[in-house]
């Protein structure tokens, strides 16, 4: 319980005690609220400033609150509240659970804004909305972009009408915030609103105009009566009223929200962007203002007539694109493109959303099965959406999460091949998106789409059991997608389709995994996507690995090509970071090892997944000897699609060039009959002042040919 004497005594004497501040009224203590009030004066250049301060009985919970009696208007001051004084002043002083530092840190904050604003008339960078006093009458949202705002723009019109429809209407409640209806407008100074379709419901007009100036009287203090707002309207605007008074069909759409009133949406420009943007607020009008009568007062005599009457200000919000998503938009080159979700299961349905929250716009979904009760613990539906379609649940989901996006929902994509009947109609439809993320976990799929469209359009996401590893396989042109997955689950030793059973039956095998290891791993594989698209660099190949208590590792693909005989090489990340800490670590003598992977079905794409090292060798500067019967015992352990593809070994403080030892080693294995291939790589890890520099080299048909590095 607050001593509430000994307290306000507190008050009076701490606030005594201060350099330039002198205590002008006492505090007392008041009960409804319950909060110490009294008043004080601070000195500055310009003369003494008197403050009305209020604390609350909790404090330094809650806020002090200084109220200038005499100034209104200044930057970072709230809306009047209390009789014959100014708006409080918003100073965010640090919170500090001790009473005498936070309110230390009050007066510092206070004596500072006294300088800033008032004795040295300062003004802020960033431009600040003036605060406003508003009927809890109605909140409009808009769209308005700081490039909309033209010169051409309002060359011949000031005034105009445009649409909205209410996006929710909201009951008051006694302990929440109060809110207004909240309506949805476009055509605002003829601009036509980019909302996606959807959003756009019921149907209401209203009048926009273009005021000469910002509605603020001296400063920043909004303008609170129709006197003063008069001057700023443009001839127009009076010509649009009497004309919509003739309409009957205006007069009778207002939403019943708002009364006997109708929306008047007022603009002016407003620093923004680069240049200059339009603001709007808005204003509530009576409808009698439109009355059609036979007297001879014109339109501007009734607005005339209003005088000294309060203007009735509602609220305004700008939700444009840049607006909306600002906080946390992905890069252009994912949100701008055409996206298209094959499969919308718990990874798919994760992604949809965390796109859709990053600002993407166009976006297809494909999936023919329903929403089961099993779903919901790790995918993006609700309770209510079992067993309905979850192409057309995960739609209506994503269309409340943003104004913005269009969501298409389609069937599965059925396996096809060139030639067959439904081909052409799969190429057509899937052509036209230029982004496709397949989640389904279907080699089938993968193939299809890889055959249907430009490999660089497609982006393969699937985990293993426990979301352990996520791997997302990128059409890169080295190798078909379905088969980059194949050897990348042979490298992690992990099934190709999941094995997990729910219940009876043999059609719906999954994988185990939380909802919180889907959200993690299909997040961290979107952040690794926009890391490249925000470097302007091409999607590549990579694998999340998570190891509970050490975090998440990322091994993403290398990229080499030999150009004269049309060959690709990747090697991942791992294995290059593995072969430079094995390189320094027996500096100065030269290592090395066997690089272990597969070739592509076609022959032309190495993939290094692996690396295996000798226990016993012979080294020195110049020279490394492995002894083969301890690389071949490990040879003989490999998973089955697995083998041998070549050697590496460092050259400290050496060539980046083959030896002629080199080169008589890897002639002799290319002949070897117990090699199964017959161009095998060799890799020279250069080594200077500790930087390692691979060199990728490929023995063929005699000769040894050189790989240049195409990850860009
Ligand atoms: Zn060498």
């Amino acid at each position: 319980m607050v001593n509430q004497v000994a307290d306000t005594r507190f008050f009076n004497q701490f606030f005594a005690a201060q350099a330039r501040v002198t205590l002008l009224e006492p505090f007392v203590f008041e009960e409804a609220p319950a909060r110490h009030v009294g008043a004080i004066g601070v000195s500055t250049v310009k003369g003494d400033v008197h403050l009305t301060v209020h604390l609350p009985e909790a404090y330094p919970q809650g806020e002090a609150l200084f109220y200038p009696q005499e100034l209104a208007g200044y930057p970072h001051q709230n809306v009047t509240t209390i009789p014959g004084h100014g708006g409080s002043l918003c100073l965010t002083t640090p919170f500090v659970d001790q009473l005498a530092s936070r309110l230390k840190l009050e007066i510092e904050k206070l004596q500072g804004w006294l300088e800033k604003y008032y004795v040295r008339e300062k003004a802020d960078e960033q431009y600040e909305y003036v605060p406003i006093r508003a009927a809890k009458g109605a909140h409009l949202l808009f769209d308005e972009e700081p490039a909309d705002y033209t010169p051409e723009r309002f060359a011949e019109q000031h005034s105009g009408t445009f649409t909205y429809g209410l996006l929710r209407s909201e009951k008051i409640s006694a302990e929440l915030a109060v809110s207004a209806p909240v309506f949805l407008c476009s055509g605002l100074g003829k601009m036509p609103a980019r909302w996606a379709p959807t959003v756009q419901a019921a149907r209401f007009t209203g009048v926009w105009t273009l005021l000469s100036k910002e509605p603020v009287l001296q400063r920043k203090t909004r303008m609170e009566c129709w006197q003063d707002l008069l001057p700023l309207l443009p001839a127009d605007f009076y010509d649009l009223v009497r004309q919509l008074g003739l309409d009957q069909h205006f007069r009778r759409q207002s939403p019943s929200a708002l009364g006997n009133h109708f929306l008047l949406a007022v603009g002016y420009p407003i620093p923004g962007g680069s240049g200059q943007e339009i603001t709007w607020d808005i204003l509530l009008l009576p409808l009698s203002i439109l009355r059609r009568d036979a007297s001879s007062i014109t339109v501007q005599d009734r607005f005339d007539a209003f005088g000294k009457k309060r203007l009735l200000w509602g609220v305004s919000s700008n939700a444009a694109y840049s607006r909306f998503f600002g906080r946390g938009q992905l890069p252009e080159a994912i949100s701008g493109r055409r996206v298209l979700i094959l499969g919308t299961g718990a990874i798919g349905s994760c992604l949809a959303e965390t796109l859709v929250r990053g600002g993407l716009r166009m976006l297809g979904l494909a999936d023919f099965d329903l929403v089961a009760p099993g779903n919901i613990c790790r995918s993006r539906y609700q309770f209510q959406d079992v067993d309905s379609s979850k192409v057309i649940a995960l739609k209506r989901h994503l269309l409340s999460l943003s104004p913005y996006a269009s969501v298409q929902a389609h069937g599965s994509l059925s396996a096809t091949m060139p030639g067959a009947k439904k081909w052409q109609e799969t190429v057509d439809w899937l052509s036209k998106y230029d982004l496709i993320f397949d989640c389904s976990a279907n080699n089938q799929v993968l193939a299809t789409v890889w055959h249907a469209i430009p490999a660089d359009r497609i982006i393969h996401l699937s985990i293993t059991e426990g979301a352990e590893q996520l791997i997302a396989i990128v059409g890169d042109g080295a190798c078909p997608l379905q088969e980059r997955r194949e050897q990348l689950l042979a490298h992690l030793n992990r099934p190709l389709y999941p094995e997990f059973r729910e219940g009876a039956g043999c059609w719906h095998p999954t994988f185990r995994a939380s909802g919180a290891n889907i959200e993690s791993m299909v997040g961290l594989a979107i952040l690794e996507l926009a890391e490249m698209a925000r470097q302007k660099k091409k999607f590549r190949t990579f694998s999340l690995h998570h190891t509970p208590g050490r975090g998440i590792q990322v091994i993403a693909d290398q990229q080499y090509t030999q150009v004269e005989l049309g060959l690709k090489l990747i090697i991942t990340s791992e294995c290059l970071e593995q072969i430079e800490r094995l390189a320094l670590l027996h500096h100065p003598k030269e290592f090395g090892g066997v690089l272990i992977g597969n070739y592509s079905e076609a022959g032309d794409c190495a993939i290094v997944s692996r690396i295996i090292t000798p226990t016993k060798y012979k080294s020195s500067p110049t020279s490394f000897t492995p002894d083969p019967a301890c690389i071949n015992q490990q040879l003989r352990q490999l998973p089955e699609q697995l083998q041998y593809l070549g050697d590496w070994h460092s050259h400290p403080d050496g060539p980046g060039q083959p030896s002629a030892t080199d080169k008589a080693t890897i002639a002799k294995l290319a002949a070897h009959p117990d090699v199964r291939t017959r161009s095998p790589l060799l890799l020279i890890a250069q080594m200077r002042q500790h930087q390692v520099m691979p060199h990728f080299f490929v023995q063929h048909q005699g000769k040894l040919h050189n790989y240049t590095s195409t990850t860009t």
